[in-house]
């Protein structure tokens, strides 16, 4: 069913502080999740020659941005802050409606996004390099940061808002200029913060949108030569394409991949916990999380008891609407996420896992692209679900016999994002830090957990360059330079 096309506001790119539509009046449509067929609204569909203007300006910018006082660059990006904070109804419910996430969801993203954007705010003001011991070799020296140049975005739908602005914001704050395109799934998120953007004051062509298909515009925004480094968040498909392409520039990269990410519960663990986190981030967003856990690893000794707890656990869930206070999973976020998350079970069922729970939605589910909470036993390591990402609402659970076992199985994986352990064993604890082969390693705590503070990234084929946040966030757009000073005599 399609909206009364009146009633459908398009929307437009902004370049240079214009809001203007594709060079060739070409649109697409995004789509409500929650309403198969519909139009929440109409998106520019930007051609090369959209993305090349951008770079342009963002390049006619830099000239002055990159001379900018560091006062006026956090003075402006607290300004954005502000108003992210201020709209954070009207954000979330924006997120919520075409991403579909629930709405309790999508404002704890609008949230994290203003703690992330506040704690780089303030860490910029102490990010300065080394010194010299004065007269070390008869002169005196320091290191000296300065921007690359003119930076693209390249940002998924799964966090339309908080993903752009943990690169957004450092790189402004470090003096760069931005082309940042949105995910063709949540346009809307992406052209909503490049209005906040402007609204905050940024000067012109320093903050840059262009919407359109990552598979007609990508390679012009990654094959640009004035474009001097690449954010991207995405799949491990896409970051391999885009990280190859870059390298004949030597355009640096910051790739933020897929994962599958494995919960593991000890014999002693609190069940109870560990039973809670593999639902939140197992189900959170619908299981399009990056660090959603997707492979839980249970000790024989507690095994049946987990997957009856976990089946349990879903059917419980409600699936429905995300704008509705009540609900606990919304739909996957559109048509191509619903038909390979549906073939990963279908694929689940052929190989011989077991489904406890779970499958697309029945009945008046089907309205929407909506999948119900999954959970497969039986689960080994042969099995597709064991070892691709599914990027959906599916666990697969697989029985261990010892924290050796257990380890082997969570780093038998292409990937190595984030992790988790439930125990009360300090060694078992310990053991799992230095072994386990991922990002992020959590002790009683969920896959999706993260702070500011600490950084943000994968190890394998789950990442590549400098992680987000701490202060490789802004690192990774700072060219260093070492001065050395002799004094004349
Ligand atoms: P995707 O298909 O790789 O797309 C990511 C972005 O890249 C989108 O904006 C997309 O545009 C664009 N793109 C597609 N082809 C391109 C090309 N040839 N050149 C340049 N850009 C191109 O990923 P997704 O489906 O949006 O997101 C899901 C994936 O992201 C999952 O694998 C998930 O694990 C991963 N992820 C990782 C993290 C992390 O921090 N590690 C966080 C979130 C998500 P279109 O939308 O127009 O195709
Ligand atoms: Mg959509």
């Amino acid at each position: 069913m399609t909206t009364a096309s009146s009633r459908i506001e398009t929307y437009q790119n902004l370049i240079g502080n214009k809001w203007i539509s594709s060079s060739d009046g070409s649109t697409f449509v995004d789509e409500d999740p929650s309403r198969r067929g519909s139009t929440l609204a109409l998106f520019p569909s930007s051609t090369v020659q959209d993305i090349a203007k951008a770079i342009d300006v963002a390049d006619a910018a830099f000239k002055s941005w990159k001379r900018s006082a560091l006062e006026e660059r956090q003075r402006h990006a607290t300004r954005f802050l502000d108003l992210l904070e201020r709209e954070t109804e009207a954000l979330a419910s924006i997120v919520a409606r075409e991403n579909g996430k629930t709405l309790r969801e999508a404002r704890a993203e609008v949230v994290s996004a203003l703690v992330e954007g506040r704690h780089h705010v303030a860490q910029v003001s102490r990010f300065y390099g080394q010194s010299l011991p004065a007269g070390t070799q008869g002169c005196s020296g320091w290191e000296q940061f300065h921007p690359l140049g003119v930076v693209a975005i390249i940002s998924p739908w799964n966090f339309p808002m908080n993903v752009m602005c943990r690169k957004a914001l450092p790189a402004l704050l470090t003096g760069n200029t931005i082309v940042f395109k949105p995910a063709t799934f949540t346009p809307w998120s992406g052209v909503t913060m490049a209005k906040l953007f402007e609204s905050a004051g940024f000067p012109e062509g320093v903050f840059n949108c262009v919407a359109g298909l990552g598979s007609s515009i990508g390679n012009a925004l990654v094959d640009d030569p004035r474009v001097k480094a690449i954010s991207f968040t995405g799949s491990t498909y896409v970051g391999k394409k885009i990280h190859e392409r870059a390298a004949k520039n030597l355009t640096r990269t910051q790739l933020e991949l897929g994962g599958k990410n494995a919960l593991i519960i000890m014999p002693d663990a609190d069940l109870k916990a560990a039973v809670d986190a593999a639902i939140i981030a197992g189900f959170a967003c619908a299981g399009q999380w990056c660090t959603s856990t997707s492979r839980v690893l249970v000790h024989r000794d507690v095994y049946r008891e987990v997957c009856d707890r976990l089946a349990a656990r879903c059917e419980e869930m409600r699936v429905g609407d995300p704008m509705d206070e009540k609900t606990d999973m919304g739909p996957v976020a559109g048509t191509e996420q619903f038909t390979t998350i549906s073939k990963a079970i279908e694929t689940g069922l052929a190989e011989g896992a077991r489904m406890l729970t779970g499958g697309p939605g029945k009945g008046d589910l089907e309205r929407g692209y909506f999948i119900r909470p999954t959970v497969f036993d039986n689960v080994t390591p042969d099995h597709t679900i064991f070892r691709e990402e599914i990027f959906g609402p599916v666990l697969a659970v697989t029985e261990f016999n010892s924290l050796d076992h257990a380890l082997e199985l969570a780093n038998n994986s292409i990937y190595g994002l984030s992790s988790a352990i439930f125990t009360r064993d300090v060694d078992a604890a310990h053991r799992y830090i230095d072994r386990i082969e991922a990002g992020l390693a959590h002790i009683n705590i969920h896959t999706g957990f993260k702070l500011p503070a600490l950084p943000f990234g994968g190890w394998k084929d789950s990442g590549s360059g400098l992680p987000e946040n701490s202060t490789t966030g802004l690192e990774f757009f700072i060219q260093r330079k070492a001065v050395y000073w002799k004094a004349n005599s």
